[in-house]
């Protein structure tokens, strides 16, 4: 059983709304997790060469492989106005395409510099679509660091590609949000035990298996930053299945009982598949709530997962939470998180980031879970932190990873410790 509901929780708070200087990632960053899981798409971001920096520097990894994203660099007779991008921009993409055959969907990424001077690629993408149709689909999304956050860089992809599927009157399930395949794998296993199907992914491995939408279409989303996508959704007539989301024991039993509720699924299926990986969540969690039990964590905001994972640590690895900020706070899609986070920290929407320093600095919390560019001044200042972005990056959803996602907060913890005991 989990614990039961707080008598208040937070979907009612008051929220502390700050608009301020903002300290985060633009959303050019979810090209490096979505290059990854979508196998034939490539990612052209149409930038300066700061953002081909900082997907260079943020993608590291990938200089072993023949990547799947680029940018196409504006150069500053693009930005006067003395070139056409767009000629440049066709004759780009048609050398790019020749070169690689394999690839079906292209999306264009807008960027900071592409909106400044306000090239069209809405239009661009429809032009090239039809250029290159039927072998290579084109979309267009913006990445722009203006007034974002790295995770809205899916949001916006997703959400483009949403209008482009085809109709469909199935009764199926859409699972929404780019897991790594090993984690979408697990869903898949729980959900086909359960006689619940059939299912598909948004987005998909390969252009092949993308999905069609209609209203006869349910989706479940597993990240909590899919607001576009989420309207988007709704847009073409599918329902969506609100629920907390999959984050530990509680937040997958949740979750996957709300989706299998929709698919009247018996208590007994439902008990009979859930029950060994709930135990081995619960056991795998417990390893790390001894680090965790008792002490404080201060979230700033970054990933817009923040209210699902304070309610994680929380209500299963006995933290308290003393804020909670968020980059935006959808309560259409967080309402049942915040409904099990019971009243206490103050939630926050939006960034004034020194007046959120020296919030931290008055309440200097065991953990605070920030930024990269806050973590190592504020480590500086004795405080223990985790980097926001490791949580996308890292498998950390449904019940066989819970024990990892209270890992990423227990480590710097114990860290910390063996360090004070080293010096002591
Ligand atoms: Fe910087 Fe904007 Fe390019 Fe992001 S899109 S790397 S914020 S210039």
């Amino acid at each position: 059983m989990n614990a039961p509901a707080p008598v208040k929780g937070c979907r009612d708070v008051p929220v502390l709304k700050q608009r301020g200087q903002r300290e985060v990632f633009c959303g050019l960053t979810g090209i490096i997790w979505l290059h990854r899981k979508m196998q034939d798409a490539f990612f052209l971001v149409v930038g300066s060469r700061t953002c081909a920096h900082l997907l260079q520097s943020a993608a590291g990894v990938m200089i072993f492989a023949e990547p799947r994203f680029g940018t196409a660099i504006l150069e500053e007779k693009d930005l006067a106005g003395l070139a056409d991008a767009n000629t440049e921009l066709d004759r780009e993409v048609a050398r790019l395409l020749s070169r690689r055959p394999d690839i079906r969907q292209l999306f264009l990424v807008g960027s900071c510099p592409s909106e400044v001077i306000k090239l069209d690629l809405a239009r661009a993408a429809e032009r090239l679509s039809a250029m290159h149709a039927p072998a290579v689909r084109v979309y267009n999304y913006s990445g722009s660091g203006i007034e974002t956050t790295f995770t809205q860089g899916e949001d916006a992809c997703l959400a483009a590609m949403v209008p482009a599927l085809p109709v469909t009157d199935a009764r199926e399930l859409l699972l929404v949000g780019a897991l790594p395949d090993v984690v979408e794998d697990q869903a898949l296993a729980l959900l086909a035990a359960m006689g619940i199907g059939p299912v598909r992914c948004l987005p998909a491995r390969r252009a092949a298996a993308l999905t069609g939408v209609g209203p006869n279409t349910v989706f479940a989303l597993t990240q909590p930053f899919l607001g576009d996508t989420h309207a988007a959704l709704v847009r073409r007539g599918a329902t969506h299945i609100a629920a907390p989301f999959p984050f530990g024991e509680e937040g997958t039993t949740l979750w996957l009982r709300a989706v299998a509720d929709a698919f009247g699924v018996s208590d007994a299926v439902f008990e009979a598949v859930t029950a060994a990986p709930r135990a081995r969540a619960r056991r795998a969690v417990a390893a790390h709530a001894a680090t965790l039990t008792g002490k404080s964590v201060f979230f700033f905001p970054d990933s817009q997962m923040e209210p699902c994972l304070a309610r994680f640590l929380t209500r299963e690895c006995g933290m308290t939470a003393l804020e909670v900020g968020t980059p935006y706070l959808h309560t259409g899609l967080l309402g049942p998180d915040l409904d099990l986070l019971a009243e206490g920290p103050v939630i926050s929407e939006g960034q004034d980031v020194d007046l959120q320093l020296d919030r931290v600095r008055s309440l200097r919390p065991d953990l605070t879970v920030c930024g990269l560019g806050l973590a190592n001044p504020l480590e500086a200042e004795g405080l223990t932190t985790k980097w926001a972005i490791e949580l996308v990056f890292t498998p950390v959803h449904f019940y066989e990873q819970a024990g990892d996602l209270a890992g990423l907060f227990s480590r710097p913890l114990r860290r910390k410790a063996l360090l004070h005991r080293e010096a002591a």
